[in-house]
């Protein structure tokens, strides 16, 4: 039996992991489950699974999980130390899915343990990307790319030389707001941004999308997951998210990842690794789709991309306050405080300031600088 915990139960990438763990009960040793504001599905499927712990983040919660799992034996938290606490259960694979850079934490305790930390939760990496994968290295623990991209760059790299790579390509639906006109942006509401034409994800991710701050975020992955220099990274739109990534050779060979956009492909993936086993997702199915199409996005229409590439480029504290101005501008902007439009401009306001104090350049981070720089970038971003 392999010990699995999952950190983000509740939520679109969660649901889809209990998918898969629930289909083969007699693999897995379930030891931690976690949530935040929907505890009658951690509840359910702390049940379902027969975990050993289940937490919530949010403390005023805890009453109701204690009541939902009374008679079980499955033992209720709550609060940050609760999740701290249950990222120290050792575990041979854990999946870390919360979302936002709340992710952290939960995700650098369970590498103490060694084993392998899923990581769909690319916040992490975005703000402290060298300090995980040090972390990683220090305890003999993998970290396995489950964003879609990452996990298709993964495999085309296969056992080639790192070295050999000339340039990683990385696909982009373009998001809900791909067709509108440039101009009707600035109008757009939280539910037309937060509608995707292909995948089906969490709010966050998918408004993200459209702005393509997730791709700005995937392109900052990609250099701290694979090394690769900013130049030699590119995003390109795809709108029928069938290929997700592609890696390019020094001797002109470019490797395709396809497959239907289903997150239990890279889930799936990373949980049975190195194997491949059977996945219940659709096959592609060529000949029915007759052509896939690629275009160069348009830097007016998605200012982020080159936000991002400046970051990589910089390095230091840049990907920590980039991702917490992200998430302060996205809150704003689901709160109905900005525009759609507006929240690049914020974000590139909350940089500028910072750099203008020196508080961006370090040559080594540290989790006190990256959680400091995380709350100023958002007080900024909130108050410019
Ligand atoms: P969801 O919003 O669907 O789920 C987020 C999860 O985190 C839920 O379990 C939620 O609990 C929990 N949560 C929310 N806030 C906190 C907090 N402050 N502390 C602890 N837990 C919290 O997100 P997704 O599943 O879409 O995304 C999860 C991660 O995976 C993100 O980092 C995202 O970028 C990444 N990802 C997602 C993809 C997708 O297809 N969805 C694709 C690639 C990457 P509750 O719901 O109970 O409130
Ligand atoms: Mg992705």
């Amino acid at each position: 039996m392999r010990r699995v915990s999952i950190f983000g139960a509740t939520g679109s990438i969660g649901q889809n992991t209990i998918d898969l763990i629930a289909r083969a009960p007699d693999e897995y040793d379930v030891v931690a489950l976690t949530g935040a504001s929907n505890v009658a599905q951690l509840a359910a499927d702390a049940r379902r699974l027969g975990a050993e712990l289940a937490v919530t983040a949010d403390e005023a919660r805890l009453p109701e999980l204690r009541d939902a799992l009374a008679g079980t034996g499955i033992e209720a938290a709550a609060g940050q130390a609760a999740l701290e606490e249950a990222a120290d259960r050792p575990t041979d694979w854990c999946m870390s899915a919360i979302v936002g850079a709340a992710g952290l934490v939960p995700g650098l305790r369970a590498l103490r343990h060694g084993g392998t930390l899923a990581l769909a939760n690319k916040e992490s990496l975005v703000c402290a990307g060298p300090l995980l994968m040090a972390e990683a290295r220090a305890h003999g623990a993998r970290v396995l790319p489950v964003d879609s991209e990452h996990s298709a760059v993964f495999q085309a790299l296969a056992d080639n030389d790192p070295g050999a790579v000339e340039k990683i390509v990385i696909t982009a639906s373009g998001g809900g707001l791909r067709d509108w006109p440039l101009d009707r942006l600035a109008q757009a509401t939280v539910e037309e941004a937060g509608s995707h034409p292909n995948w089906d994800m969490g709010q966050r991710i998918t408004i993200d999308s459209a702005s393509m701050f997730n791709k700005a975020m995937e392109l900052i992955e990609t250099h701290e997951y694979f090394g690769t220099p900013p130049g030699g990274i590119e995003a390109v739109i795809h709108p029928q998210s069938i290929v997700h990534a592609l890696v390019q050779f020094r001797d002109g060979a470019l490797m395709a990842h396809l497959g239907a956009p289903d997150m239990r492909h890279a889930i799936g993936f990373a949980l049975h690794w190195p194997e491949r086993r059977d996945l219940p997702v659709d096959r592609v199915d060529l000949t029915a789709l007759g052509s896939l199409e690629f275009s160069a996005p348009d830097p007016a229409r998605y200012p982020a991309l080159d936000l991002a590439r400046a970051v990589i480029a910089g390095g230091g504290l840049r990907g920590a306050a980039f991702n917490a101005a992200k998430e302060a501008a996205l809150d704003l902007f689901i709160g109905g405080e900005i525009a759609f439009t507006d929240m690049a401009p914020r974000v590139e306001a909350t940089l500028n300031g910072l750099e203008r104090r020196g508080c961006l350049d370090a040559d080594r981070i540290t989790l006190d600088m990256v959680l400091d720089t995380d709350r100023v970038a958002r007080a900024l971003t909130h108050a410019p």
